[in-house]
């Protein structure tokens, strides 16, 4: 269905290369929407996706010059019976999930949130390969692998945070990779690289389950007082939310036929500039409320969402909806003042 190159206009460019890159930038944008969503502070984290892209990108480069060598030099070395396809994509993996460890322990981050975060971003990045692999080169095992990405990421990946324990995303991803691959592509030298996905995945888990054992508990009976309070904050906040829907200039009745003049008009956007503002701010907090809710169903109130430690007790009895400790919260402010 596709041309293996695409011409430009100047000089045929290889499709699956554009494929690529626009994989990559995709790969960036959910990194980048995921971390957001995560209350990561983005411009560190633009730091990590740069470190990770980098650094698989001068492997690849590497690797792909010294198997250029090894075929001319050394055609007998054991590199040269493991399929390419595999061992570039598994050195891209590990190489771009490297500096996560780095960067989680400069700047106090829980790497298994990250992880996910990154998983989410490489699913997108091989629904891209392999969608563009089966168009150029019509391979049904590649049109397989992309329809169970996609499912993967509509049905798992979604309930990330929410019903899943943050570390488990990973975890998925890896066993995914290597059962569907052990299925459906059975290159050279399949096995080993499977076998590592596996012994990944479960070191991931058990590490987590450890960090897990590790973190202190705060007493029921504390989170029970906060749930009350949270429960009538949720309340008055849908109030205030039906207020301002009925407040809202642009929602009032006949105001097509009344706006006749120009100073109506301007008082009228005004208005709605500060009922938009107040509601904006209402529903963020809204939203919140109903995370903190949902960590105390789950078991994980009180725990920052971006470090994994568990947040100052003074802090959730000032603001119960708090998702971060107070380090992590000082961080994300800056960031949203740099925006601003
Ligand atoms: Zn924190």
């Amino acid at each position: 269905m596709l041309a293996e190159n695409i011409n430009f206009g100047f000089k045929p460019v290889n499709t699956m290369l554009v494929i690529t890159i626009l994989g990559l930038v995709c790969w960036c944008f959910v990194l980048w929407c995921e971390s957001k969503k995560d209350g990561f502070n983005t411009l560190k984290f633009f730091d990590l996706i740069f470190t990770s892209t980098l650094l698989s990108g001068v492997a690849f480069y590497l690797l792909s010059k010294l198997i250029g060598w090894y075929v001319i030099f050394k055609p007998s070395n054991p590199l040269l019976r493991l399929d390419r396809e595999l061992l570039f994509g598994f050195i891209v993996l590990v190489l771009s999930v490297v500096p996560i460890f780095f960067y989680t322990r400069k700047w106090k981050w829980s790497a298994f949130r990250i992880l996910d975060i990154y998983s989410l971003g490489f699913s997108i990045i091989l629904m891209f390969l392999s969608a563009g692999k089966f168009l150029i080169y019509s391979q049904k095992e590649y049109l397989i692998l992309f329809i169970l990405l996609l499912t993967l990421y509509l049905f798992v990946f979604r309930y990330r945070g929410y019903r899943l324990m943050s570390g488990l995303i990973f975890s998925i991803f890896l066993t995914f990779l290597a059962v569907v691959g052990s299925v459906l592509f059975r290159k050279d030298g399949y096995l080993l690289f499977y076998l590592i996905l596996v012994t990944m995945s479960v070191s991931n888990l058990y590490l987590r389950g450890k960090k897990t054992m590790a973190r202190t508990l705060i007493p029921d009976n504390f989170v029970a007082g906060l749930k009350q309070k949270l429960i009538k904050k949720e309340r008055s906040l849908e109030k205030t939310q039906q207020q301002l829907v009925r407040e809202d200039p642009y929602l009032q009745q006949g105001r097509d036929t009344d706006n006749a003049e120009v100073m109506d008009e301007v008082t009228e956007d005004t208005g709605k500039s500060i009922t938009d503002a107040r509601m904006g701010i209402v529903k963020k907090i809204r939203i919140q409320v109903k995370r903190a809710l949902t960590a105390i169903k789950l078991g994980k109130y009180g725990i920052c969402e971006v470090c994994g430690k568990s947040i100052d007790r003074a802090r959730l009895t000032a603001y119960p909806e708090a998702m971060t400790c107070i380090s992590c919260a000082t961080d994300i402010s800056q960031m949203e003042e740099v925006r601003e």
